[in-house]
């Protein structure tokens, strides 16, 4: 397990992680392609915001199951919460937001998400 810092540009959202952070998943639907994230998914309590609620706000759409947050003054999403299959609260890391991640030391899992 690795601890991590990260957030969104301005420096307005701020989050702490623990998790296996070597590989990344890049999805190919509309949404995560048009954002261009590197996705990291993990047990919502392993996520922990500690700067910026009520400083970001929610985009939804298609079944409104993931809340993906982005910074209302930059634009930046860093994360999102949403719930996995078994309905375990789950958080997603943009890993293009953790800080000091050398993404070309991880391993880049692409996911089809636009034939789900
Ligand atoms: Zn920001």
């Amino acid at each position: 397990m690795t601890h991590v810092t990260g957030g969104c540009h301005c420096g307005a959202v701020r989050f702490e992680a623990e998790g296996d952070f070597s590989t990344g998943l890049e999805c190919n639907c509309s949404h995560c392609d048009k954002k261009g994230f590197v996705l990291a998914f993990l047990p919502r309590p392993d996520f922990k915001l500690t700067k910026g609620e009520g400083a970001f706000t929610t985009y939804h759409f298609n079944r409104g199951a993931i809340d993906h947050n982005f910074c209302k003054t930059c634009g930046t999403q860093a994360f999102g919460i949403g719930s996995g299959p078994d309905s375990k609260e789950m958080a997603a890391i943009n890993l293009r937001c953790v800080d000091g991640l050398d993404r070309s030391k991880i391993t880049i899992h692409p996911v089809n998400g636009k034939d789900f």
